[in-house]
């Protein structure tokens, strides 16, 4: 009895409920955190190796990312077990059996994750009326096609360069992971006058301090080919775009990339963190103690569910756009003032930040 209540504080979970359905073979959990802001939205994962506890640490890092973003939405997450390059008839009886099964959970609203995409939101959308990150033909807004996440990524560092001492025209960008996220980060600060002097993917990174052809690392990329194919450039090992020559940072692709042991290669005074926990908690107070500006994941890559939010509400891509410049704007302006005043590390004060929204909206509930 005890162990099931072991993720238990005082913001949440307010549920965790695992589900089976026999007849598909459906195995799943949700974990709905907290939803005094409004209703849980988060992601779907599948994989096989999934947890509740995973379920959960995810649910909690969306109660604080939606809360932080100001959206009226609390922090939710599930999982399901299994292969998502599965058979494609069975994942979708599989997802079905899913909708079917939370469609009572009318606190939880699904999105995509790893493993389930906007066709399979289209499945649960279907059975249950709701979901958010739809596919366009039925009222989505396609978010990294767009990039909504890297367009409020480099939202936060026009911010940020102004309490470095950065001016973004001419600033030298090194950008970890060209993926969804990392591309239109880029390009976005391109737009603002920075320069792309490396980018990295799983197999190479490619570095050119005079700046790099985005249209060719976009033709790569969309071609299915990695970016050690580009026509210039020295090309270096993955991790190399770690020690890069360049004055933002920004990691995209996958968790703890940045350690103990490697911190010290990075030499940028800004880090934008467009990945979920990019930098272990130690590596992040390395980096505030030699006065590199670090924007806390939750605060600077919140683009996507500011997105998902606004579809949800039926707005359209520029109605996306413009609340994403609004909510990123603001948030990194206070968040960052708040760290200079106080002195702390920037993530203390987004948690700050998250948490003082929650229990604000705690204190409104019925009690
Ligand atoms: P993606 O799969 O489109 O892109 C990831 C890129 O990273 C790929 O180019 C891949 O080759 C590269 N990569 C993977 N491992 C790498 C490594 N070890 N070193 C260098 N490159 C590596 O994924 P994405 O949607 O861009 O998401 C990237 C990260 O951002 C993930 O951590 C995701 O959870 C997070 N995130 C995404 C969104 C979103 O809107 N897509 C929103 C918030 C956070």
């Amino acid at each position: 009895m005890e162990g099931m209540f072991r993720f238990a504080d005082d913001l949440g979970p307010i549920k965790i409920v695992h589900i089976h359905d026999p007849a598909t073979g459906l195995k799943a959990v949700v974990a709905i955190d907290n939803v005094a802001c409004g209703p849980a939205i988060g992601g779907v994962r599948m994989a096989v190796d999934v947890s509740a506890e995973e379920a959960f640490r995810l649910a909690r890092a969306m109660t604080f990312k939606n809360s932080a973003a100001g959206l009226p939405h609390g922090g939710g997450k599930s999982v399901i077990f299994g292969d998502p390059r599965m058979d494609i008839g069975q994942k979708e009886r599989i997802v079905r059996a899913f909708a079917r099964a939370i469609r009572d959970l009318g606190e939880y609203i699904p999105g995509p994750d790893m493993g389930t995409d906007e066709r399979c939101m289209g499945w649960i959308k279907d059975e249950i009326g709701r979901a958010a990150g739809l596919p366009p033909e039925i009222g989505g807004i396609p978010l990294d096609e767009i990039g909504a996440t890297g367009f409020g990524l480099a939202v936060a560092v026009e911010v940020a360069a102004r309490f470095c001492d950065l001016k973004l025209a001419g600033a030298r960008v090194a950008v970890q992971g060209y993926g969804s996220v990392g591309r239109h980060a880029a390009r976005f600060l391109a737009q603002k006058g920075a320069i792309l002097v490396a980018a990295s993917d799983t197999k190479a990174t490619v570095h050119d301090p005079n700046g790099l052809d985005l249209a060719a690392l976009d033709a790569l990329k969309s071609g299915g080919r990695s970016l050690d194919g580009y026509p210039g450039g020295r090309k270096l090992d993955r991790d190399a775009v770690i020690g890069v020559e360049c004055d933002i940072w920004i990691p995209a692709a996958r968790p703890d990339v940045i350690r103990a042991e490697n911190v010290s290669r990075l030499k940028a005074r800004l880090i934008a963190q467009g990945a979920n926990i990019p930098i272990t908690p130690d590596a992040e107070r390395t980096l505030h103690e030699r006065g590199v500006l670090s924007i806390p994941d939750f605060i600077a890559n919140a683009g996507g569910v500011i997105c998902a939010a606004t579809e949800y509400r039926g707005g359209t891509q520029s109605d996306a756009f413009r609340v994403i410049e609004e909510k990123i704007r603001a948030n990194t302006e206070t968040v960052l003032k708040e760290a200079r005043s106080a002195g702390t590390p920037p993530r203390t004060a987004a948690v700050a930040l998250a948490e003082r929204r929650v229990r604000a909206a705690m204190a409104l509930r019925r009690r």
